[in-house]
């Protein structure tokens, strides 16, 4: 393992913004993990774990500490089906291995930027799927207990956009593998209002046509890595669907025009789009506050329209989320990771 000093973390990163990494070194396999989690405690030094950096806002200043970037690859199939992944594969490219070998589970879940590491993080999830149906096993080194450790489905404590990854364990675990639990030649799933809208009702599409679908969908909101496309310079959706009661809801419905959107959350709560909000709030697609902007294609992604500071993104932040509370008294909660702030 080589560690480097004064390490630029904006290119490691989607939105294309930050400063450096005290010192940085790249894991490519389990021993290497530990090492790194060896040389920071022996300097006692902060240690952030880096997958694909797709869901990271990194300050101007970057980050005082060390960087590990999870990069360890290989795939393999278990007995059962069961898809035993590197932290640091690719995750678009895996899920076009499992589309093609005619594995369903994880087809609308194609085209999102990252590893494999960073799924079960957020629980990450589109169009109707999220990984929390599939993921069967996480092995990770735990830096409490100083060891690696295989965590069961249930143990990992998903829910929308959490896990213990990102609450109550926030940075105590390195994942190194994933499990993903698929099914052989399964149907694809299509419960989604804009897959509904491809595919004609009692039509039989492939995985693959199912996989192409939502790419090209994402692709038109912005929500693809395609080169040259500003739009994409972000970190996918910005802010969480907020989940508010009920009351709330029927408040909000009370004072508005026509109804507005929701899904089905826990009982006597619901999720409101964000998205929703913040264009009643008074925000447009294509928005812009210096180099900051929203997406001229989806009104949840921020992005950097050219040479942004992570300064300017958050002043943006903070006008969307003042107008969003001052109208609706909603709290947005961001959901990319905030790095050295
Ligand atoms: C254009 C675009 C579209 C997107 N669309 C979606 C979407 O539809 N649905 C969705 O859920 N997300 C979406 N995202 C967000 C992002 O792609 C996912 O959250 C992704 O899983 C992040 O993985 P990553 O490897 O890039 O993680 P990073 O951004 O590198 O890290 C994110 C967090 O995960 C932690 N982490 C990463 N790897 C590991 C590891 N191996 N062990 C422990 N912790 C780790 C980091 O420490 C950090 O806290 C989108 C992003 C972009 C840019």
């Amino acid at each position: 393992m080589r560690v480097e000093e004064n390490k630029p973390l904006a290119p490691y990163t989607t939105f294309g913004i930050g400063g450096p990494a005290r010192w940085f070194a790249t894991a490519t396999s389990e021993d290497e993990v530990v090492e790194a989690v060896d040389w920071a405690r022996q300097r006692g030094v902060p240690l952030f774990v880096l997958g694909g950096g797709s869901n990271l806002l990194v300050s101007d200043a970057g980050f005082d500490g060390f960087v590990v970037h999870v990069a360890l690859r290989g795939v393999s199939v278990a007995d059962g089906g069961i898809y035993q992944v590197a932290a640091g594969e690719m995750w678009d490219e895996f899920v076009e291995r499992t589309v093609r070998a005619g594995d369903a589970g994880l087809e609308c879940l194609a085209g999102i930027p990252g590893t494999v590491g960073g799924t079960p993080v957020q629980n990450v999830g589109a169009y109707g799927q999220e990984v929390a149906t599939t993921i069967v096993a996480v092995r990770a080194f735990d830096l409490q207990a100083y060891e690696f450790v295989e965590l069961s489905n249930a143990e990992c404590g998903f829910s929308y956009r959490k896990s213990r990854f990102n609450t109550v364990d926030r940075g105590r675990f390195i994942v190194t593998r994933v499990d993903y639990q698929l099914k052989a030649g399964g149907a694809p799933s299509i419960h989604y209002s804009d897959l509904k809208k491809v595919f004609a009702e009692g039509s039989e599409p492939s995985l693959d046509e199912v996989a192409a679908a939502v790419r090209k969908i994402r692709q038109s909101k912005g929500m693809l890595l395609v080169d040259g496309d500003a739009d994409c310079r972000s970190a996918g959706s910005f802010f969480k669907n907020p989940v508010i009661s009920d009351e709330h809801y029927a408040r909000i419905a009370a004072t508005s025009a026509a109804q507005p959107p929701k899904f089905s959350a826990e009982p006597g709560k619901v999720k409101i789009p964000a998205a929703w909000l913040i264009e009643q709030a008074g925000f447009a697609k294509g928005y812009a506050l210096g180099n900051a902007g929203i997406s001229s294609k989806h009104t949840l992604a921020l992005i950097n329209r050219d040479k942004a500071t992570a300064a300017e993104i958050l002043a943006l932040k903070e006008r969307i989320s003042a107008a969003v509370r001052e109208k609706y008294s909603i709290e947005l909660e961001m959901e990319p990771v905030k790095l050295g702030f």
